[in-house]
């Protein structure tokens, strides 16, 4: 059995800790390793690495800190397929979304390459007569992460590579339930030329959490994760006075009005739907039609009806199993819900399973339509292979359904309407929109803006945000005395008209 170590000061750590999770193959359900919950005192000795390796790290010339970034995406790239294919052995993925995942995660390092431009702060000469001031960004220290299960690569790329390129040392908890990539992402780093303690991987669940969220040593705290528990964590590390910013779960709309290109329409819903089995914080997970795009729902569901779940080598498969059996209950408990509560389910995919395969997490995909948004589906995140379709008579009705809804990660709208577009552009009460673009994930030089529950906090990831997220601003003000009269003390505050 393969035992994940601990990562810290540098170094493979072996936990002393009796308590173990095994983490699971989720195609056939078999055990590939066992990760351990860290004791108290290894995540102590974690935060101490880190504090004592920031003494140095912060001394370190933002230019020299880039070069370790831009020999970290190197290494990235030539290792792909590797990662790619651990990957697809955590998570179940189809190896293709699995190298997708991976290269959108060496965006993030590329834009931590371009540091020393985006600590550049400001200055202004002459504020007041001979004096002059300049604002500078500084690390904080000891940061935080704590990664959710659906993409272990991408965002632990999202957080530790602009935390320590600004200068901080970093502590990473990735989820126990696929643990394997983010130990290689870390290994990686070091031979990238990371210092020791630089980069430290703790493993475990909700007490070594909180540990991290109480540590004294610890300025900031990154989560991605469920609404209850991104909130737990955002109330948590605030009490605690650190700064937080936490992304959780989502509801995604898709607005088709009758006037958008259908098959473009029935090719993207699908990808965005039913990609990497649904368990994607910007999956589309609802389609509104408007009037007359009702008719297409036939045609969408016998698009749908062709694609099939499959193993991550499976060329022909649309994608993988989901994560856990827990996962799969609750996809089917939310799946025998909709149709409890009257939705019209046109494809049902609660029974699949993949022959040879018959332990494995299989949902395949699933259809409804005649959703109301009182209905259990449409008001939980599924996060499975699971699209709900509604039909409303107008686009303002539509942006009403999107503006109730408590999430607000992404939104889009298919159209070839300009002034539709405008419309739903400057109305839709969410943090991430697309125009004809189902998944609208910005690249990583603009910020991950997800609003309402589905972000707490002020900061966003990545992007210019990401970089403030990571760095005080410091303003010094100066003035250096020539040979002005000296007159004397001064008791107020100077007026300058
Ligand atoms: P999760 O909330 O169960 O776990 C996330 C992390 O929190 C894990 O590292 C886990 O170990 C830890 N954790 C779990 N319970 C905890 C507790 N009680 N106290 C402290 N820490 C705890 O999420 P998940 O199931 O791994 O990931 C799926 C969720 O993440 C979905 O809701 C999805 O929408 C969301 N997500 C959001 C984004 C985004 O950008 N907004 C991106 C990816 C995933």
């Amino acid at each position: 059995m393969h035992k994940v170590p601990l990562f810290i000061n540098g170094s493979n750590f072996s936990s002393q800790s009796d308590s173990r999770i095994a983490v699971h193959n989720p195609a056939d359900n078999s055990v590939i390793a066992e990760v351990p919950n860290t004791t108290e005192a290894e995540i102590d000795l974690a935060v101490k690495a880190a504090a004592d390796a920031f003494k140095t790290w912060r001394q370190v010339p933002v230019v020299e800190r880039a070069r370790v970034m831009m020999t970290y995406q190197a290494l990235l790239k030539q290792h792909q397929d590797e990662i790619a294919e651990l990957l697809s052995h955590d998570t179940g993925k189809v190896i293709a979304d699995a190298r997708g995942e991976l290269w959108r995660g060496i965006e993030v390092v590329e834009q931590a390459i371009n540091m020393p431009s985006l600590l550049m702060g400001e200055t202004v000469e002459n504020v007041a007569r001979n004096i002059d001031t300049a604002s500078y960004l500084q690390p904080l220290g000891v940061c935080v992460g704590i990664t959710p299960f659906n993409f272990p690569a991408m965002i632990p790329l999202w957080m530790f590579p602009l935390a320590i390129a600004a200068g901080n040392t970093f502590i990473l908890k990735p989820s126990e339930q696929d643990p394997l990539v983010p130990m290689r992402l870390a290994e990686l780093f070091t031979e990238a030329g990371c210092p020791d303690g630089v980069l430290n991987v703790v493993h475990g669940g909700k007490e070594q959490v909180e540990q991290l969220l109480a540590h004294g040593d610890v300025r900031a705290v990154s989560f991605v994760g469920s609404v209850p528990v991104g909130q737990h964590v955002y109330r948590t590390a605030t009490a605690n006075m650190k700064r937080a910013q936490c992304l959780a779960g989502a509801k995604n709309h898709m607005v088709i009005m009758p006037d958008a290109n259908k098959d473009q329409v029935i090719n993207n819903l699908i990808g965005a739907g039913m990609g990497a089995a649904g368990q994607r914080c910007m999956a589309i997970s609802v389609a509104i039609f408007v009037g007359e795009a009702e008719a297409w729902i036939d045609q969408l569901a016998e698009a749908i009806s062709k694609i099939r779940p499959g193993l991550w080598n499976d060329t022909d498969a649309a994608f993988g199993p989901v994560i856990s059996a827990r996962a799969k209950a609750r996809i089917v408990q939310l799946i025998a819900q909709g149709k409890k509560e009257g939705a019209n389910c046109l494809l049902d995919g609660s029974m699949f399973t993949l022959p040879g395969h018959d332990n494995g997490h299989w949902v395949g995909p699933t259809l409804f339509r005649d959703v109301t948004p009182d209905m259990s589906i449409y008001r939980e995140e599924i996060f499975g292979p699971v699209l709900c379709c509604l039909c409303v008579e107008s686009l303002d009705e539509a942006i009403a359904l999107i503006n109730n809804n408590p999430f607000g990660n992404g939104t889009s709208i298919f159209t070839a309407s300009g002034a539709t577009a405008r419309q739903f552009r400057f109305e839709a009460e969410v943090g991430q929109v697309g125009i004809n673009v189902p998944i609208p994930v910005a690249l990583p030089f603009f910020s991950f803006t997800g609003w309402k529950q589905s972000f707490y906090g002020d900061l966003h990831a990545y992007g210019k945000e990401g970089v403030r997220f990571y760095t005080q601003a410091k303003t010094v003000t100066t003035r250096w005395f020539a040979d002005e009269a000296n007159s004397g003390p001064n008791m107020t505050i100077r007026l300058q008209e």
